[in-house]
This record gives C-alpha cells, sequence and structure tokens, in this order.
C-alpha cells in the first residue's frame, strides 16, 4: 500500500507517479553516458525544450532547485546581489544555496501573490561602484508558488524586461509552473522566453515526470552550466531513462493541464463560502487562509487526513490544496466533500 492507495493526496504536484504510457517511454528509451554528452535522448529532451523557449540551448538536471541555482551562479557572481520576491521559492526553499554555493546575496521586495511593481523593482537596483553591491540578476517565479499558483501578466514582465535592461541585470524566471501560466494565459512559451536571460522549467511538476528539470538560454551559457552541474555533483549518466519521462510529458501532459485548473476552481468554488480562500485560484493550487476559520491549518490538516484527504501546511493559519494528474474528477467531489464537512464544524 502506498500513500497514493491510502489517501488522496493534495500535497502537491510532485506526487504524481509515471503513468503506465511514461513507464513505456523509460523502459525503451535509448540512453548513453550523459556527462560524455552521448545520452540522445537527453540530447533531444535538451534540443526540444530550448526549441519551445526560443533560446539555443537547454540542460537536464535532477531538480528544479539545481536549475535554479545553476542559472543564479551564470547571472550573478560570488558578492554580487540577486533581486526577488520575499518569497521567492529560490530563497525560500532551496537551503541558502545562492549563498553559500554562489556566494550571492539577495534583497527582496514584498511579496503580493504575483502581483510585482516594476517601478519599485526599479528602485531597488543599485548603482554600480567599488562602494556598493552590484545588481545583477532579476528573478520572478511564474506561476508563483508561494503566490498560490498566480500568473505574472505579460505586461508586468515587458516592464521588468526594461527595468533590467536599464540596471544591465540579467532577467530569470523560475518557470517550475510556467506550464500552467501558458496554459492559463495562452501565452505562448516562446513569448516567455523571449523575455528571460534564464529560464528553470520542471518536468517533475505537473508535468507528471518522476524526475527532471531544465536551465534554458543562450548557448554560452548552457556551456557554462555544464560544468557548474557537474561541480554540484549533478552529472548523471543514463539519464535518457529520466528524459524520456520528461518528453513523453511534454508531449501528453502540457494541454491536460487545463483540466487541473478545472478541478482546483472546483475546489475553491465548494470551500469558497466558508471563507477561507486566500485568493483566486487561477491554475493549479487553491490558496487558504484561515484567519477567520474555526480552525488552525495544523487542524484542518488532522481532520482532512483522517478523512483521506492530505493537505499541505504553510504556515499556522495559512495552507494549500493542489491538483494534479493523479486526482480525478471523482476525488475532488470527495475531497470538496470532506474539506466543507471539516470547515462547517
Ligand atoms: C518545486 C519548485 C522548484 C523546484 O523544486 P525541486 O523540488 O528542487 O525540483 C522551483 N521553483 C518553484 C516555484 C517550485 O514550485
Amino acid at each position: 500500500m502506498t500513500v497514493a492507495d491510502l489517501f488522496i493526496d493534495l500535497r502537491s504536484d510532485t506526487v504524481t507517479r509515471p503513468t503506465a504510457g511514461m513507464r513505456e517511454a523509460m523502459a525503451t528509451a535509448e540512453v548513453g553516458d550523459d556527462v560524455y554528452g552521448e545520452d540522445p535522448t537527453v540530447n533531444a529532451l535538451e534540443a526540444e525544450v530550448a526549441a519551445l523557449f526560443g533560446h539555443e540551448a537547454a540542460l537536464f538536471c535532477p531538480s528544479g532547485s539545481m536549475a535554479n541555482q545553476i542559472a543564479l551562479q551564470l547571472v550573478v557572481p560570488p558578492g554580487a546581489e540577486l533581486l526577488c520576491d520575499a518569497d521567492a521559492h529560490v530563497i525560500t526553499y532551496e537551503m541558502g544555496a545562492a549563498a553559500a554555493y554562489g556566494g550571492i546575496t539577495s534583497r527582496t521586495w514584498p511579496a503580493v501573490g504575483a502581483e510585482i511593481a516594476p517601478d519599485v523593482v526599479a528602485g531597488m537596483v543599485r548603482p554600480d561602484g567599488y562602494w556598493t553591491v552590484p545588481t545583477r540578476a532579476i528573478a520572478v517565479e511564474q506561476t508563483h508558488n508561494r503566490g498560490g499558483g498566480g500568473v505574472i501578466p505579460l505586461d508586468t514582465l515587458r516592464a521588468l524586461r526594461e527595468v533590467a535592461d536599464a540596471a544591465q541585470a540579467a532577467l530569470h524566471c523560475d518557470g517550475a509552473r510556467i506550464w500552467h501560466a501558458h496554459v492559463a494565459d495562452g501565452v505562448p512559451l516562446a513569448g516567455y522566453g523571449a523575455l528571460f536571460d534564464t529560464l528553470s522549467v520542471c518536468l517533475s511538476k505537473g508535468l507528471g515526470a518522476p524526475v527532471g528539470s531544465l536551465v534554458v538560454g543562450s548557448a554560452e551559457r548552457i556551456d557554462r552550466a555544464r560544468a557548474i552541474r557537474k561541480r554540484m555533483g549533478g552529472g548523471l549518466r543514463q539519464a535518457g531513462i529520466l528524459a524520456a519521462a520528461g518528453r513523453y510529458a511534454l508531449a501528453h501532459h502540457v494541454d491536460r493541464l487545463a483540466e487541473d485548473h478545472a478541478k482546483a476552481a472546483r475546489l475553491a468554488e465548494a470551500i469558497a463560502p466558508f471563507g477561507v480562500l486566500a485568493g483566486v485560484a487561477r491554475t493549479n493550487l487553491v490558496p487558504l487562509d484561515l484567519t477567520k476559520a474555526s480552525l488552525d491549518a495544523p487542524s484542518l490538516a488532522a481532520a482532512a487526513r483522517a478523512d483521506g484527504v492530505l493537505i499541505s501546511v504553510l504556515g499556522p493559519r495559512t495552507a494549500r490544496l493542489v491538483t494534479h494528474l493523479d486526482v480525478t474528477d471523482d476525488a475532488v467531489d470527495q475531497a470538496a466533500t470532506v474539506l466543507a464537512r471539516v470547515l462547517r464544524r
């Protein structure tokens, strides 16, 4: 028995298991030693993802955190700074890697979901000079994880591109769920790609692959990225088995994200009457704010668990529901019933 057999798991979209079709693709993948650059399936995945975003090259990495941190090391030298929002994954959930491995300092603007005021970011850029910490990159998250799956509008990203250009800083996109933004707003992936110097994208979240993320950028940067990845212990050998899952996910699991968004909207609708929604569920995340509820986040999670539903606790009064490939429509209805029953108590 696994967790998936016992519970409806709404904690994260990382809990998906490879489908039969994906496992078949993995089992039959052509492979070689990727540290020698000889894995044809990895090479094909990298070329495919680079092309999707309109960039020259991409690099397969074991995790999104590694992909982000490699990208940051590419664009921010030690002792220089990164600007991002206070809830950004790159500084919240990556164990201080930017500082620990890259010698990168970070300064943040206040996080308000996926809302960004480009003039505030512009005002934070430090002028160059030997007495200041130079701003070398600005990072944004699309969609925003702690921001409840919010989507940054294209106009905001264009304005940030101008801020970055004026500052001669790089613009990085933590695009772990950029596929969801693409599906929600109908912006082509290449449209996003054109605005960023570097991107990281995840295959192991909503797309349902078991492992894998990529750094996307220029050929020169990805060449350097390969060395950084090896230094960080991320050189993989017959990784084609994993890349095959990623290629399968790109072919079969992007457009269907609309179903996950619809499921999230249904969950949100079911619990809206209890006044616990922390925002609009635009993609596959449903953010909860339990400030006005009768129970706090750990109690809600425990009560839901007792009735077979797993949710994520983010703080004493904040929680999150996530829809994904492994949550059926029936399971969504069942979870909605359980959560409504618990919240009504
Ligand atoms: C999940 C996630 C990542 C990468 O996480 P890993 O667990 O290291 O693969 C990066 N950014 C965001 C916004 C994420 O949600």
